[in-house]
């Protein structure tokens, strides 16, 4: 049976070491300030928001929200973003993801100045992120690399296949973990055969958002799994793994809920408070 990848319990220490940090800025008369552009009313944006609040206000980090109509142009998403890019009291800015479909949104995560940018998705970010000097990292792939690491689970040489090939999750995971010297794979939906992939694979990610879709018999004996995967399923959060089957196989597995998303949203706090550091060279 596989050892659990506790990401809450990890979650919960990095906050612990993240507040004595972001207290310390504010002694110096710094506060931590992340700016969230919302637009429209997507159901999940409005859970990952609340979280997000609470988890930022029990750090001592501002969150100011700005919630725009979903029917909103393209000149006024931009135009709210000058403002906050020259905004001095913001450190960090993010759109909250999925935006409506008018909207043009890599032209706009492409004018949020890369010293906000705290999801890493504006093109000198991405292209810092592949070229392995980078300072802000994706709060997913952040995430999931400090869990490896607390676990001592060692990347180097290591085949690492990671189902979903998204902008937020798949792609940047990728980067790090080829800084780490990992072989990594990235699958996604039009990959023919997948349990040819992911049977090598000693370290498997998925990242899909579909229920049920890593089974057992994909599964190599003693991997580690870390299933990045929310879905809800007759009222109940479970990820991309058959967690029971895959367990058995697995050395590792992460739990879903209180694996990865716990994380992702320490990770992203991280991220703010790093953002703010070198805003204020330190
Ligand atoms: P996305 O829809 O942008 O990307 C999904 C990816 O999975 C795509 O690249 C697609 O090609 C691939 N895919 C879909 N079905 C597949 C299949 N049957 N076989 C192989 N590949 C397939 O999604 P995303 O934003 O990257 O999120 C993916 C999942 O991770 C979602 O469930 C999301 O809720 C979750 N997520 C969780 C966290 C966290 O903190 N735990 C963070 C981000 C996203």
């Amino acid at each position: 049976m596989a050892q659990l990848l506790n990401g809450k319990l990890l979650a919960s220490q990095r906050a612990a070491k993240l507040k004595e940090e972001v207290n310390k800025l504010k002694q110096q008369g710094i506060k931590p300030t992340l700016c969230v552009i919302n637009i429209g009313n997507d159901p999940g944006s409005k859970i990952y928001l609340k979280t997000k609040k609470r988890r930022a206000a029990e750090l001592g980090i501002t969150q100011k929200l700005y919630q725009l109509p979903a029917e909103v142009d393209q000149a006024n998403v931009v135009k709210l973003i000058d403002q906050l890019n020259a905004d001095k009291s913001i450190n960090a800015l993010m759109i909250q993801l999925p935006v409506p479909h008018q909207l043009n949104l890599n032209e706009a995560l492409g004018r949020i100045i890369p010293e906000k940018d705290v999801d890493c998705l504006s093109p000198s970010n991405v292209g810092r992120l592949w070229r392995g000097d980078h300072f802000v990292e994706p709060a997913t792939a952040h995430g999931i690399l400090a869990l490896l690491d607390h676990y001592d689970l060692d990347l180097h040489g290591k085949n690492v296949v990671i189902i979903g090939r998204s902008s937020i999750v798949g792609k940047p995971l990728a980067a790090l973990l080829l800084e780490r010297d990992a072989t990594v794979s990235i699958l996604h939906s039009k990959t023919r055969n997948l349990g040819e992939y992911t049977k090598n694979a000693d370290i498997l990610v998925s990242a899909a958002g579909q229920p049920g879709l890593v089974k057992a018999g994909m599964v190599k004996q003693g991997a580690v799994v870390v299933d990045v995967g929310i879905n809800r399923v007759h009222g109940q959060t479970v990820g991309d793994v058959d967690f029971a089957d895959v367990a058995q196989r697995a050395s590792y597995i992460t739990p879903v809920p209180g694996g990865v998303g716990p994380l992702t949203v320490e990770a992203l706090m991280e991220q703010v408070v790093g953002l703010t550091r070198r805003q204020n060279g330190r």
